[in-house]
């Protein structure tokens, strides 16, 4: 198949590989991609933002599929011209993406649809804003209404910075204030083709910058797949699936089908699991960056039929994906004063040490190569996969990995799938 996959993270780089490796001779273009990604297939440079510019670009590659990695193309509707020309495409239009970029929409969708998440307040006000928190009491919770690169959520004890956090954000549009809900969290990834879902397996992402969940969130600083400990709590992965399935997914995306805004592509299930039952935190429209990295080496279905089948509505009747056994566990190295303001242009060393050890293998994100070195050039710089038969194993070699490469300044966690390890 000719794919154009769209992006320049870690997830597109999984995405990437996870196609080849199912069949290496499908012709795939990415744009813009990254220094790992330009080392496996070729890279193109436009505009990602721009649709008339994606679709000119996959028109004149003459592709079977295109793939939107991250949320700010779809928000931004590149999907859009790419289905009125009838070229597949895996990831929702824009009214569709909504779902991710604004959470008011995603609120609204989940109260039609009776699909259970957290009591939430909308507020355009700093007064308003100040008796929704007052309200709810501490902790707080505090969420900007679209996308804002992971930074828009702050979850806190203290009162001035919660106030503060809606303050910045009121200037940009409205904000809600959200019940906190205390619990395990789950992503759950879903293939949606507009009418029918198929499930992906379940991971754990680690969303603070420090060990033991301390430091301001970021957009994912590591991430496990399966999750072991579900079925303890469901019986069996299988049951957990199934009920996210029939009590989130299919409702949300039957919601979306009657107001005429079919969701096709990749819903991702935020989830926290309260005492009270499964509570969707968030919605986002795309594959969820670092889960891909450990959910995608596990899948054993081929992912581009997968893909074509979400783009073209034929997901009913095919059987549930299939995964293998295998622990996975990935580990994110992040530039110096990430996720603030990430010193960035540093080299980079030993990343070829790190993928020729057994069972690693290193996602890249924000690398570049200058001068012929290769530098780090934001903040989530790469994020090394391990994978085992069992934790122990997948997490040591993650970390073996990790150890064998140099970046100055470089911040990652101990911690990641710490607990699962027996
Ligand atoms: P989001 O960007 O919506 O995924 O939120 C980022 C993180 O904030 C989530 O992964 C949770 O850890 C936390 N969070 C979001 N909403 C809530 C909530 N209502 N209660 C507790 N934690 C939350």
């Amino acid at each position: 198949m000719k794919i154009l996959v769209l992006g320049s993270g870690a997830r597109e780089h999984a995405i990437v590989t996870a196609l080849l490796a199912e069949n290496a001779d499908h012709e795939i273009t990415v744009a813009p991609g990254n220094a790992g990604i330009a080392h496996d297939v070729p890279c193109v440079t436009t505009d990602i933002l721009d649709p008339e510019a994606v679709a000119f670009l996959a028109e004149g590659l003459d592709v079977d599929l295109v793939v939107v990695g991250p949320e700010a193309p779809l928000v931004a509707g590149v999907a859009d011209p790419l289905r009125e020309m009838g070229i597949p495409v895996f990831g929702p239009n824009q009214a569709a993406a909504a779902l991710e970029g604004s959470k008011t929409f995603a609120k609204r969708i989940m109260d039609e649809a009776g699909v259970p998440t957290g009591r939430a307040i909308k507020v355009s006000t700093l007064l308003d804003a100040e008796t929704a928190l007052d309200d709810y009491g501490a902790p707080y919770v505090i969420k900007a209404d679209g996308l804002a690169a992971g930074k828009g959520v702050l979850v806190t004890h203290d009162r001035d910075a919660a106030v503060a956090h809606a303050s910045h954000y009121l200037t940009q549009g409205s904000v809600l204030i959200e019940e906190f809900l205390d619990g395990q969290e789950v992503s759950l990834f879903m293939f949606a083709d507009g009418h029918d879902v198929l499930p992906l397996s379940p991971a754990q992402d680690f969303k603070r910058l420090k060990d033991n969940d301390e430091g301001p969130n970021t957009g994912g600083m590591g991430a496990y797949s399966p999750l072991p400990w579900l079925a303890d709590q469901f019986g069996s992965e299988v049951a957990f699936v199934t009920e996210v399935i029939e009590t989130i997914a299919l409702p949300t995306v039957r919601q979306l089908e009657a107001e005429g805004t079919p969701f096709q592509g990749l819903l991702y299930c935020g989830l926290i699991l309260t005492s009270k039952g499964i509570r969707v935190i968030e919605f986002n429209a795309r594959f969820g960056d670092p889960e891909t990295q450990v959910v995608l080496p596990r899948l054993k279905t081929p992912l581009s039929e997968l893909m074509l089948a979400s783009a073209e509505g034929t997901l009913a009747g095919r059987p549930r994906p299939e995964f293998s056994d295998e622990a996975v566990v990935t580990v994110v190295l992040a530039s110096e004063n990430y996720p603030e303001t990430p010193v960035t242009g540093r080299v980079l060393i030993g990343i070829d040490d790190a993928n020729s050890i057994e069972g690693v293998h290193v996602t890249h994100a924000a690398t570049a190569v200058s001068d012929g070195d290769l530098i780090a050039t934001g903040g989530r710089v790469l994020s090394v996969v391990g994978r085992g038969a069992d934790f122990a194993e997948a997490r040591s070699r993650a970390y073996d990995g990790l150890a064998k490469i140099q970046l100055e300044g470089g911040q990652f966690r101990t911690d990641i799938a710490k607990k699962v390890v027996k």
